[in-house]
């Protein structure tokens, strides 16, 4: 307990459910630390401390005891559920804190709302953060991935702090300044969009190799095994070989094949989709991500209409190249899916105001968070070489992997639509990138129908200006002033 304004503490944790409880042990194991903890039940607060004598702790029962054992200027990290609790704690702490002090919220928020936050509380002359913080309760506690956002004097004295905490990978603390206000929890949000991506891939590529290929999932992990040693390396590839090894103990079966095939999710993913639409991203690898989920959770419809439909496609015949075919697929797919992430990442900056080194986040993506990967230091070394890149398919590491495994990736896609498999994931992604590629698009078709039943103007390749066709008239072209285009 604080003993009456004895300020020992230079960091404290608001909030020691699972994630809060982890973060504080992280930051008293590190040298030099003493962690003010405090949490609404004090139940929780006398467990942590009860269960780690070792850490150094001082526990405070009240709101006020834990402001009052904070060293000036204090900090403290909110690790409270999102939302409501995350408000409530901000207020308290505001009533409390002094100009200079700095309140971290490391939870789940959304970035609007660490944007509105930061508004108010910086009002009051005190420094708030918005840092998304990565890696699950392990990370918290190992050493995530951290993304704050606010200001770059809070970032002063926090991000000493931050970076003892966080994962190393060569020598770099997977920690940046990722900008002003939101920026952390909106690049926390695109991370997680990329993981929904990415973690479908991996999940088709499986289900290709188990119903093309034939192979069992202990045979599959051992691919992932295989894959995880090259190109491929990365958390999500190493723990799917894990869960496709495992045998369920009561039925002596895979455990993947007793397991529901209904996907949920906490909302992240469809946050990263909301705001690429508002923002004019194509996120096609994210979106079919989400969607891929919602439809696995609809056997009201998944069952009657697999009923309705009878037998399914033969499964086609493939070449004992199928297995490595998926892979440059999944290759492939993924670098799409990662360009399209750092393509909103890029789109949110500009709409926001933040200043955001795209180098620096694939730096510190590739410890501590679940998408962590070899892989991002490819992206890393694409953005040094050409900061505004238009996107990350032109770089020449990424365009020649793609190159590569193109023909690939096309037999892929399409074995899988004759076998009646689907490939979200692969086919949106070949889509996208065809897309891009393609010297004309129907597009044109469209806007000739945007014109016809709206008048809304177009383009002409050959000459400058704005143009209407009176359709409904003599079908002659017009010039026109503004567009509604
Ligand atoms: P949680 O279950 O989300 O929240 C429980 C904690 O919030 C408890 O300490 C609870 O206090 C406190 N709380 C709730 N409402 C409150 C209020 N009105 N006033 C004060 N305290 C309140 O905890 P968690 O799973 O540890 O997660 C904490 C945060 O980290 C969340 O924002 C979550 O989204 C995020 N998170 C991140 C990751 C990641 O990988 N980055 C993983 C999991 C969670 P009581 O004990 O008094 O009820």
């Amino acid at each position: 307990m604080a003993e009456n304004g004895a300020a020992q503490a230079n960091i404290g944790v608001v909030g020691l459910a699972v994630m809060g409880s982890n973060l504080a042990r992280n930051l008293a194991s590190r040298e030099g630390n003493t962690v003010a903890v405090y949490n609404r039940s004090p139940e929780r607060t006398r467990l942590l401390v009860g269960e780690h004598p070792e850490a150094n702790f001082v526990d405070s029962e009240t709101i006020e005891e834990f402001a009052a054992s904070l060293q000036k200027p204090r900090t403290a990290i909110i690790m409270v559920q999102a939302g409501t609790g995350t408000d409530a704690v901000i207020s308290q702490l505001t009533a409390l804190f002094e100009p200079g002090d700095i309140i971290v919220d490391g939870g789940n928020a959304d970035f609007q709302d660490t944007i509105r936050r930061e508004k108010a509380v910086r009002a009051t002359g005190v420094n708030f953060v918005g840092a998304g913080i990565s890696g699950g309760e392990e990370g918290a506690l190992k050493g995530p991935s951290i993304m704050p956002g606010g200001s770059v004097e809070a970032y002063e004295t926090l991000g000493p702090i931050l970076e003892s905490i966080a994962a190393v990978v060569d020598g770099v603390p997977c920690v940046t300044h990722v900008g002003t206000d939101g920026a952390g929890h909106f690049v926390k949000m695109i991370h997680n969009g990329i993981e929904y991506a990415d973690m479908q891939l991996i999940a088709e590529a499986y289900d290709l190799l188990r119903k093309v290929g034939g192979h069992s999932p202990a045979a599959i992990a051992d691919v992932f095994t295989d894959w995880n040693a090259g190109d491929l390396e990365s958390y999500l590839i190493e723990i799917t070989a894990e869960v496709l090894r495992q045998v369920d103990a009561t039925t002596g079966l895979p455990f993947v094949d007793v397991v529901l095939d209904e996907a949920g999710s906490k909302g992240t993913g469809v946050w990263t989709v909301q705001n690429a639409l508002d923002l004019g991203v194509p996120v096609g690898g994210i979106a079919e991500a989400v969607f891929a989920r919602a439809v696995s959770s609809h056997p009201e419809q998944r069952v009657p209409l697999r009923a309705a439909q009878g037998a399914r496609p033969e499964i086609a015949v493939v070449g004992h190249t199928f297995q490595d075919d998926v892979r440059q697929a999944l290759y492939a797919s993924k670098v799409v899916a990662y360009a399209q992430g750092f393509d909103a990442i890029i789109a949110g900056a500009q709409k926001y105001g933040w200043k955001i080194d795209k180098g620096a986040i694939a730096t510190i993506w590739r410890g501590g968070c679940i998408i962590r990967a070899q892989f991002l230091n490819r992206i890393v070394d694409a953005y040094a070489n050409d900061p505004s890149i238009p996107t990350l398919l032109v770089d020449p590491y990424f365009a020649k992997a793609v190159a590569d495994g193109e023909s690939a990736w096309r037999r892929v896609v399409s074995t899988a639509a004759l076998s009646g498999i689907p490939v979200p994931g692969f086919a949106s992604a070949l889509s996208y990138f065809d897309s891009l590629a393609s010297e004309r698009l129907p597009a044109a078709l469209v806007q000739g129908q945007r014109d016809f039943f709206g008048a809304h103007t177009y383009k002409r390749v050959d000459m400058p200006g704005t143009f209407h066709t009176l359709w409904s008239g003599d079908r002659s072209e017009i010039e026109t002033e503004g567009s509604s285009h």
